[in-house]
């Protein structure tokens, strides 16, 4: 079966690694010039070489807000990086590239190749692809799509009254990268999602005041730097300022919109049955993957909360069995037995949402029980120690124990 993989990124990779080793014959489009996706650190934003947006959202002190032991693919663990857990984004990226190297995905991957359409033909699929250094485009046909284009590329920006006005600078962290531009500067951060907890602290460290937008009672309690002021919603803003929905002002030089990203297929075709609700949801996909419409369509990584790499790597799992399992006519058959998912955010249902994949009679190793404890146990010490839980070191111990080192003094 060959199967076009669009992105080279964590789920993309995934999704060649296990296409080799299940006799499935990948062809991975990737739109840049190496792997990694997002975790490519690239200090330009706007545009780059050839045109495009650029995709990666990376900052420069980006720390892994999840340990190493979390981001791993199976049988592949992190080398001479014994005492530490949590990363900065260069070793992940660096650790992506041996992943590549290792299991020898580069010669399956076409880089600088955007792919520009994909259509569903009776029997088979249409891609087309943009080589962005000739300009030129081809078009080729394969059995089967896995879709593994990230979500953490196009920002969503809200539209608040007065934001036209505001002369001073305004960016989404898609564009943030490092702390200097917001120096001794009067700075707004919108959203409390990880990234806005985590770029607050970053510029924190260098702005004059940071004042920090959003509706989390929770973070109130946190032991954030001095310099940073909690605050309700943003009411509108005015030229040089910011009025809150608690009826205060303050002027200020710079906003940060940590408000997310919006999903973005541009290249799936109406003829592939997939659409995109509110820029949120693929819609009508089982288990977050199948396309229900072409279950000869995948989607891999459209996930929200959750440790990616081994999770991704088991929905390749499934999503492969699935392919090998069912013939053409059994596909048909079993759609009318299937519900789409209407989230993609897994939070407290990750546990379950793994263990419904092997429900299915599709029979795919599990992803060992120690894993989710120490999602669990990360989360509870993150919440506690939020400004020094990068210092705690998990060790797994088994795949059902692990033990976490951490001194709450230091
Ligand atoms: P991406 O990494 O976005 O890769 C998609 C790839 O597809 C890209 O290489 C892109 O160039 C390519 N592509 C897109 N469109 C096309 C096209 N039309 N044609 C060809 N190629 C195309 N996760 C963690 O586990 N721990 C963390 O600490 C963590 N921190 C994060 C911090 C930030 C700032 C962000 C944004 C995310 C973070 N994540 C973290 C989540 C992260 O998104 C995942 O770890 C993972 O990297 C997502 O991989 P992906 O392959 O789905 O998408």
């Amino acid at each position: 079966m060959r199967v076009a993989i669009i992105g080279a990124g964590v789920a993309g990779l995934a999704s060649a690694r296990r296409c080799l080793e299940n006799d499935f014959e990948p062809i991975v489009y990737e739109r840049s010039k190496g792997v990694g996706g997002t975790w490519v650190y690239d200090e330009r934003t706007g545009i780059d070489e050839f045109g495009l947006p650029i995709h990666t959202s990376m900052y420069q002190n980006l720390m892994t807000n999840l340990p190493k032991e979390l981001m791993d693919f199976p049988d592949f663990p992190y080398t001479g990086l014994d005492n530490v857990s949590y990363l900065k984004s260069c070793q992940v990226q660096e650790y992506i590239e041996q992943f590549a190297e290792h299991f020898g995905l580069n010669k399956h991957i076409r880089f600088c190749s955007l792919v520009t359409s994909v259509e569903k033909l009776t029997n088979n699929w249409e891609v087309t692809v943009e080589d962005l250094k000739t300009k030129t485009s081809k078009t080729e046909y394969y059995n089967a799509v896995m879709v593994c284009n990230g979500h953490n590329a196009l920002p969503f920006t809200p539209d608040i009254p007065g934001n036209n006005d505001f002369d001073g600078i305004q960016i989404h962290s898609h564009s943030y990268r490092i702390p200097e531009h917001f120096t001794n500067l009067n700075v707004l951060i919108i959203g409390s999602g990880p990234s806005g907890v985590d770029i607050c602290s970053d510029v924190s460290k260098i702005a004059n005041q940071v004042y920090f937008s959003h509706h989390k009672p929770e973070l109130i309690e946190k032991d954030f730097p001095k310099n940073v002021i909690h605050k309700p919603d943003v009411e509108h803003f005015s030229k040089k300022s910011v009025s809150f929905k608690d009826k205060t002002e303050q002027t200020l030089d710079a906003i940060i919109y940590c408000t997310g990203y919006k999903i973005t297929l541009p290249f799936l075709k109406p003829s592939c049955g997939i659409n995109v609700l509110n820029d949120k949801l693929i819609t009508p996909l089982y288990k977050n993957i199948i396309n229900m419409n072409n279950p000869t369509m995948g989607f891999i990584g459209y996930l929200n909360l959750t440790f990616v790499f081994r999770i991704f790597d088991l929905q390749v799992r499934y999503y492969l069995e699935f392919l090998r399992k069912n013939s053409s006519s059994r596909l048909d058959c079993m759609i009318k037995t299937m519900t789409p998912v209407s989230t993609h955010f897994l939070g407290e249902n990750m546990l379950n949402y793994c263990k419904s994949l092997l429900l299915d009679k599709i029979k795919v190793e599990p992803i060992p029980p120690v894993y989710f404890e120490i999602y669990n146990g990360c989360h509870k010490l993150k919440d506690k120690y939020y400004r020094s839980y990068h210092s705690s070191v998990v060790r797994i111990i088994d795949n059902d124990d692990y033990v976490m080192e951490f001194d709450a003094e230091n």
